[in-house]
């Protein structure tokens, strides 16, 4: 499979990496929209939120409590959290992200 995302995962392409645990790794943008501009992007492979299954409510759930997590240790004030969904909702990355942004 060509994904970038689990090739940043698997560590064979190179990332500015913040956080990995169990279900999800997180890592800076390459091109970054706000002055922290993160992704926090599940271990598995899902393209898109149209395509979660029952029993990924866990890993979804979880990046949004890793989200939180790190606007408490990047001593983030507020931020905005979103996932692009489809090539007409703007995703242009096929494997599940929520942008983390803050100024
Ligand atoms: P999407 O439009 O799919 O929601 O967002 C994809 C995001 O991934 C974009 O903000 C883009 O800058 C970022 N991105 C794409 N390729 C790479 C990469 O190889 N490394 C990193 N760190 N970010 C990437
Ligand atoms: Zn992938």
């Amino acid at each position: 499979m060509d994904c970038i995302f689990c090739k940043i995962r698997d560590k064979e392409i190179p990332s500015s990496l913040i956080h990995e645990d169990d279900l999800c790794i997180v890592f800076k943008d390459i091109n970054p929209k706000a002055r922290v501009h993160l992704l926090i992007v599940p271990k598995k492979h899902i393209p898109t939120i149209a395509d979660i299954e029952d029993g990924d409510e866990k890993i979804i759930g979880h990046l949004i409590k890793t989200a939180k997590e790190l606007g408490v240790s990047q001593k983030l004030s507020g931020y905005r959290l979103q996932f692009n969904v489809g090539k007409d909702g703007g995703q242009d990355v096929f494997h599940v992200h929520l942008h983390m942004m803050a100024n």
